[in-house]
């Protein structure tokens, strides 16, 4: 299929639009907002093309397709976020390649990660992942578990928590998934609250919004939101 630039230019218009809307609504400001862009539906080109229009952050559920898009587009100045499940086996090739990991859901990934980032001399900035759905959804750390977990966060000295990513069951109306939000928004004021004071953990991100409960995740307060399907509507 021809690329077409006039569709994918319209889309992110759209997009960026319902994103200060739902911003302003909230009394925030757009610029709060982090558009991070879903490339897992299309291909490097059309990834190329919508970093082009000026999209700075891309993100991949699947490590082997961020290794492939890394290596394509690595001539242009994108930050890429992992989405999705990491095993093990695959940290090495992708750390490099990541500026934030979204989906960190274990003690067991947090230490190989640490591990990993401490090999290389770096600090490697992450969320974890909570599940907020509960049955509906199966991914991500119980609340209860983070609870445990980031008191003990100087175990990890090369990972800085940066935040918290939530998915809302798919199934979920409107004021159910805003619920979930908000769910997520508390949590994350709690566990501020039981990070060891002096780390470099911020814990100022919320990840969370899709391109069918984006608007209801930054009325909710997050920073940043992950749309896919939204942008390449007519186009893959
Ligand atoms: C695919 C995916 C998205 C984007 O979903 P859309 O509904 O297409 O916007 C967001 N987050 C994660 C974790 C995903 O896997």
């Amino acid at each position: 299929m021809p690329l077409d630039l006039g569709r994918l230019r319209a889309n992110l218009d759209a997009v960026r639009v319902n994103i200060s809307a739902a911003a302003a609504r909230a009394g925030r400001a757009a610029a709060e907002v982090t558009l991070v862009a879903i490339t897992k539906y299309v291909d490097a080109e059309l990834a190329r093309a919508l970093v082009e229009l000026g999209v700075t952050d891309l993100g991949e559920s699947r490590p082997q397709s961020l290794w492939e898009k890394g290596e394509a587009l690595a001539d242009l100045p994108v930050r890429w976020h992992l989405v999705g499940h990491l095993q093990r086996n695959k940290i090495r090739r992708t750390l490099p390649l990541v500026s934030l990991m979204h989906s960190v859901d274990s003690q067991r990934i947090l230490d190989a990660l640490n591990a990993e980032a401490a090999r290389e001399g770096r600090t490697l900035d992450v969320l974890l992942e909570i599940n907020i759905s509960g049955e509906a959804n199966k991914t991500g750390l119980p609340a209860a578990e983070a609870r445990v977990l980031v008191p003990q966060l100087p175990n990890w000295p090369n990972i800085r928590l940066q935040g918290l990513m939530g998915m809302a069951s798919l199934d979920g109306d409107p004021s159910a998934n805003r619920r979930e939000f908000a769910s997520l928004r508390k949590l994350r004021e709690e566990l501020r609250a039981l990070a060891p004071a002096g780390g470099s953990s911020t814990l100022a991100e919320l990840s969370m919004g899709m391109s069918g409960d984006f608007e209801v995740a930054i009325e909710e307060g997050a920073t940043l939101v992950r749309v896919g399907s939204a942008l390449w509507e007519g186009l893959a």
